[in-house]
């Protein structure tokens, strides 16, 4: 039923690339873009890769109204002899499936987006910045876009890919941050969207983050909706601690985003043979662990940073200070394995890079 082959429009007013590694993200795009429709009689159809350019939308389109959308974001790294890898993209369609699962949007064919993915990355490879640190960010995301005020599932979607070079997360290596655990607000609670990737989630994140700022933070850990006790995840990464020599990372309780770099970082650690649990773990249990001086690494991770170490957590005033504010050689050593094999220089033994 869904029409597969796809069609390309080049464009032909080509923009000028960045020309150093400072690009700010996600502010500069691509010269072209992917589209694809979906409609009930016809399904998902006419993929295409066209100029990039605004939409035209009508105003009572749903996407507007009730956020009906999800998206995804992965990155394509260029390797010291020029190749362009993706890292696990297959994960990526996954989650979009499941995330547009939970926002009653049809699902894609995994595979086919894959190509068309891969077809769009190949005709933009000149945009995969080689910069030490930069990369091409990849965001795919579907919105409903059908006219209607109704508060009801949109009969029309699109599913769009746009690309944007970034430069490297960290300017001038790898910082430990601070970090404030919100006791206001609730990110997500079990039986709501907090698993899926989908607009509603990050919007709403806004106030603790700038509660944060404020206070001269980076970032937010949120604690579960409902307890305000057990620790759930960091802005838009996962979080784990090293407490006396094991990785604990919070367990997927439904409110909790499935990160492919958590999942990554646990396979690696298992294979290392280092104790890992995904298991609850409260606030209090992290204060305790710290006062008794066992909490020796804390870090978030998520495709943004790969691994962002934690120096500090402000809990009510109390400050834990991790491994006296610099990165823990854990973390470092995942850092170092992980960033590698997205970048062609360790070797992939898990099969985890896609050739572009
Ligand atoms: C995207 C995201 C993550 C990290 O997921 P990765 O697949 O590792 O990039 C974690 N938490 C939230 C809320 C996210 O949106």
């Amino acid at each position: 039923m869904s029409q597969s082959t796809i069609t390309i429009v080049k464009n032909t007013d080509k923009k000028q690339k960045p020309q150093s590694k400072d690009i700010a993200f996600g502010r500069t795009f691509t010269d072209h873009m992917f589209v694809m429709d979906y409609e009930s009689d016809k399904g998902w159809h006419e993929p295409r890769i066209v100029p990039y350019e605004p939409l035209t939308l009508d105003p009572a389109a749903m996407i507007f109204h009730y956020g009906q959308t999800v998206f995804e974001g992965m990155k394509a790294y260029r390797t010291e002899d020029d190749r362009v890898l993706l890292f696990r993209p297959d994960k990526n369609l996954e989650r979009l499936n499941l995330s547009s699962d939970r926002l009653s949007i049809p699902p894609v064919d995994e595979e086919k987006v894959m190509e068309y993915l891969v077809e769009l990355i190949r005709l933009e490879q000149d945009w995969v910045p080689s910069f030490e640190g930069t990369s091409l960010y990849v965001r795919p995301f579907i919105i409903g876009t059908e006219p209607s005020l109704a508060v009801a599932p949109s009969k029309t979607y699109k599913l769009m890919v746009i690309l944007s070079p970034v430069g490297p997360y960290f300017k001038g290596g790898i910082k430990p941050v601070q970090i404030n655990v919100e006791e206001q607000y609730t990110r997500a609670v079990k039986g709501g969207t907090g698993m899926a990737k989908t607009a509603g989630n990050y919007s709403s994140a806004y106030q603790a983050q700038a509660k944060a700022y404020k206070e001269g933070l980076a970032d937010v850990l949120w604690l579960d909706g409902i307890e305000k006790r057990y620790i759930e995840e960091v802005g838009s990464m996962n979080i784990f601690f090293k407490i006396d020599g094991e990785v604990v990372t919070p367990a997927l309780s439904g409110s909790i985003l499935k990160g492919i770099t958590r999942m990554s970082i646990i396979e690696l650690l298992q294979k290392w043979g280092i104790p890992v649990s995904e298991r609850r773990i409260s606030i209090e249990e992290l204060y305790e662990a710290y006062e008794e001086g066992k909490l020796e690494e804390a870090f978030g991770t998520g495709t943004a940073a790969v691994i962002s170490p934690v120096g500090e957590l402000n809990w009510l005033g109390r400050k834990m200070t991790i491994n006296d504010g610099e990165i823990g050689s854990l973390s470092q050593k995942l850092y170092d394995t992980i960033t590698g094999i997205q970048r062609g220089s360790v070797e992939d033994a898990y099969g985890w890079t896609v050739e572009v």
